[in-house]
């Protein structure tokens, strides 16, 4: 009788853990339902799109071009504290589901993923994304940063939690930017000088190392987890 008990509670005790650990939507769902990252080592670096993919295309602008610069930009600045990996290195196309891999790779890492946004003439200044609760903080203060590198905004989303394929799927904390509007007249004219994209790289690099230091500490109450399956290409937003 003891015995049986004792084994109705284990087993209770297992359901209660692999429910937790899973979430109601199957393996997996809960990805990213833990504190944010502290003292990590390595910085995964995407620039959005590359080859066949230029991305938006406004006022002379190509987004490839520009993920790739940033990208470099905040290698060179990161590269005496952190290991750097880049998911490419010249202008070459990449699938998302490959770009989530080689961030799953890493442990003790964090994944950024850059790009620049394409919208009304009227919209400008930086958008930050993310959804998992372990990507919070380090989106938060990206997109912090990021406000204080860039003199103006309007209309532009801000902070957004979204289920995209790189800020839900890779096994370690991500987030995507869109840097400014290449659309935007303002943004796309500071985005022509090596002097601005230097500032946000720059503004990136604060954020990652602020994260470091100080992980979630100061922001409050972390969001509620959002189970969800991983984000594929036949999403309505990928
Ligand atoms: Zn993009």
């Amino acid at each position: 009788m003891h015995s049986h008990r004792l084994l109705l509670s284990l087993l209770g005790a297992w359901l209660l853990v692999a429910c937790h650990s899973t979430g109601p939507l199957g393996k997996g769902a809960a990805y990213g339902d833990k504190p944010g990252p502290r003292d990590f080592q390595t910085v995964v670096i995407d620039a959005g799109h590359g080859g066949k993919d230029s991305g938006a295309r406004a006022r002379g602008l190509t987004e490839k071009n520009l993920t790739l610069d940033i990208a470099k930009r905040l290698a060179a600045l990161l590269e005496p504290d952190f290991r750097v990996i880049l998911t490419r290195t010249h202008d070459h196309f990449v699938e998302l589901d490959q770009r989530a891999q080689t961030a799953s790779r890493h442990s003790n890492a964090v994944l950024v993923s850059i790009h620049f946004n394409y919208g009304r003439r009227w919209r400008a200044g930086p958008e930050t994304y993310w959804w998992r609760v372990d990507s919070y903080s380090l989106a938060r203060r990206i997109q912090r940063h990021l406000n204080g590198a860039c003199p103006h905004e309007s209309g532009n989303a801000g902070l957004v939690r979204r289920r995209l394929r790189l800020t839900r799927n890779p096994t370690i904390p991500c987030v995507l930017m869109e840097c400014g509007y290449l659309t935007s007249l303002k943004d796309a004219r500071m985005l022509g000088t090596a002097d601005y994209r230097q500032r946000i790289a720059k503004s990136l690099a604060s954020a990652l190392r602020e994260q470091r230091m100080a992980g979630d500490t100061g922001m409050g109450p972390l969001p509620a987890p959002i189970y969800a399956p991983p984000s594929r290409a036949t999403d309505a937003r990928g």
